[in-house]
């Protein structure tokens, strides 16, 4: 059985060997047994369905909860020769029977339907009727109230299950899934006697990093024209957010969108479809945005602010590099982030037992930021995997990328500040007084009479405000938990005062991404975004950056080398083959 599998995996899919943990789950399913697969973002999950699938006699019904993504991965399968289709609201009453149709005549092979079409007693009796080999779940953890997707649909899935005289086998996958989450999914989705296959948390091509104590703006704005040509992700916490970032990238010409709740459904798909196509490199987007997208070659994903939980924090950077290349996950920390998100926890639930549960997975967020030990082995361990290495050498406190510098007297100037304004003022204020102000304020208050008034006025206020930040976050300073924040100081900086210890601030070196495209692969890639055009599909639909790149590297000349590379199934030689060899036999005859 696995031998067909394998065979079907290159025929379709252009790739030699399954990878870690797929062959199992596969197995696994073909043997008929219900199967639980929890693995990382980008580990593969798709493949292990649609090959069953294709193996099966009857269809699979593939539920899955966002409708971008259904298109996305029916145009994908479509374009490597697989029948495969979808229904959602998108379609009108013409087009769905149409596709049921496909469905009912064994024509294709995988239905992709959103949850919410169980609702429809209809739908569900049409479903009776066909000869269903598999239900699929994508995304199940949705179905827990645990989970951060909850999605009251998926209460449908299991009814549905039970109302079929054959029971189909049931497959269930998720990217995320604490111990609540998968009790959830077996007992709320009826598997029996399941398998539960997790492949091991690691994602091995992403670099994490937390950057603390640097101004934010400043950061993202080096690192962008470090690696413009890359293409990136950049969350923020809230709207207004992602607003100031969006304009503040726009104005320094970068191609860049924007999206979030607050814009309208055609501005949003707009954004995702610019995204999607290569248009814009950028996206600046709230955690709204994601969920539906499986772009391949997304090489950064920049939090600008802490997302509220280790689970949202390990799917969102997971969108990075899902083709396998090396690809950077960037934590930008900031003391304030944790008062937003505690905001945003007393706002969503009045269920005291929910908002402590949210508290707790906010510290292990808090946690990750101040944690000097291996990133990796923090997020892997979180994900309760064993045997962890301590060291990875792919992230930012394994790789030692920061650069010292002694801050003591400066540090010293702020503290003694902060105690004479009798610690009862926010940073601005602080600041203010540091620079020597002349703001109203500053002198209502008589600040300008305190010794620390203006000692610091070699430095702008942004500046000083930075350096306040910094010590916040290595705990000398601290801010009270209210709505305006009050600096205090704090045990740590007690000895700094009496000049018995030093201050030393961290800075972080920023790193290019090492992807080096040679000018062949920018030929490939601008063929590739004709035939997106021509196709109407996102370029990644196409070929993946990492298939452009091998083609790149090895320059086959002829169809046998050709299905060498990964990624070049045999649709995909029969649709593209031809105009991909022509490019690249005249990019080597240019150059001899
Ligand atoms: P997930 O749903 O787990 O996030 P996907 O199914 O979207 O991940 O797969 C991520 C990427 O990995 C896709 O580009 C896919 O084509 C690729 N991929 C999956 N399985 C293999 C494999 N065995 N060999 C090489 N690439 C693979």
């Amino acid at each position: 059985m696995l031998d067909e599998a394998r065979k079907l995996l290159k025929k379709y899919y252009g790739y030699s060997s399954f990878r870690k943990g797929q062959e199992k789950v596969i197995e696994s399913i073909l043997k008929g047994e219900d199967t639980f697969a929890i693995m990382p973002t980008g580990a593969g999950k798709s493949i292990c369905y649609q090959i069953p699938a294709l193996l099966l006699p009857g269809i699979t019904i593939v539920i899955s909860p966002l409708i971008s993504l259904m298109k996305d991965q029916v145009d994908s399968l479509n374009s490597a020769g697989v029948k495969a289709t979808y229904i959602n609201s998108t379609l009108d009453n013409n087009e769905m029977e149409q596709r049921i149709l496909l469905a009912l005549s064994g024509y294709a092979k995988l239905l992709y339907i959103s949850p919410e079409r169980l609702e429809s007693e209809n739908f569900c009796q049409l479903l009776r009727t066909i000869n269903i080999s598999m239900i699929a779940i994508d995304e199940c953890h949705c179905v827990s109230q645990w989970g951060h997707d909850f999605r009251p649909s998926y209460r449908t899935i299991q009814p549905l299950i039970k109302s079929l005289t054959d029971r189909p086998v049931i497959s269930a996958f998720t990217a995320t899934a604490t111990k609540e989450v998968k009790d959830d999914v077996v007992k709320l989705l009826g598997l029996k006697n399941s398998k539960v296959y997790t492949t091991g948390f690691d994602r091995k091509n992403l670099f994490f990093s937390v950057v603390r104590g640097e101004n934010k703006k400043d950061y993202l704005i080096k690192y962008i024209e470090d690696n413009k040509d890359q293409v990136g992700i950049i969350y923020a916490a809230t709207r207004k957010e992602v607003d100031s970032i969006y304009e503040l990238l726009k104005g320094k010409g970068y191609a860049v969108s924007k999206y979030h709740a607050g814009l309208d459904d055609s501005e949003r798909s707009k954004a995702q479809e610019d995204f999607i196509y290569d248009n814009v490199n950028i996206i600046v987007a709230t955690n709204a945005f994601g969920m539906g997208i499986d772009k391949s070659n997304v090489r950064y994903v920049i939090h600008y602010s802490i997302p509220k939980n280790m689970e949202a924090y390990y799917q969102e950077a997971g969108r990075a590099g899902r083709d396998g290349e090396a690809s950077q996950c960037i934590l930008l920390f900031g003391a304030q982030d944790i008062m937003l998100q505690k905001f945003l926890i007393e706002q969503s639930t009045s269920l005291e037992e929910r908002r402590l549960m949210e508290y707790r997975r906010l510290q292990h967020m808090v946690d990750y930021c101040h944690t000097t030990k291996c990133l990796r082995k923090y997020i892997l361990e979180y994900f309760e995997e064993e045997n962890v290495q301590d060291y990875c050498d792919n992230c930012s406190n394994c790789k030692d990328e920061t650069e010292l510098s002694d801050i003591t007297i400066d540090a010293q100037k702020i503290f003694s500040c902060v105690a004479r304004m009798k610690q009862r003022f926010g940073t601005v204020l602080v600041s203010q007084v540091l620079k020597g102000s002349k703001d109203q304020k500053v002198s209502e208050f008589g600040f300008n009479k305190l010794s620390t008034f203006g000692i610091m006025k070699g430095y702008t206020l942004k500046e000083i405000k930075d350096l306040i930040n910094v010590l916040i976050a290595d705990d000398y300073l601290g801010l009270t938990e209210s709505q305006f924040p009050v600096v205090r100081l704090k045990e740590k900086a007690v000895g700094v005062l009496k000049g018995e210890q030093k201050v030393y601030h961290k800075t972080q070196k920023r790193k290019k991404i090492a992807v080096e495209d040679n000018s062949l692969f920018v030929v490939l890639k601008t063929l590739r975004k004709s035939i997106s055009e021509r196709e109407n599909v996102p370029p990644y639909i196409v070929f993946s950056d990492s298939t452009l790149r091998e083609m790149s590297e090895y320059c086959p000349l002829d169809e046998e080398a050709m299905l060498n590379i990964k990624g070049v199934g045999e649709t995909k030689l029969k649709k593209y083959g031809e105009e991909f060899l022509q490019s690249i036999k005249s990019y080597v005859d240019n150059k001899q």
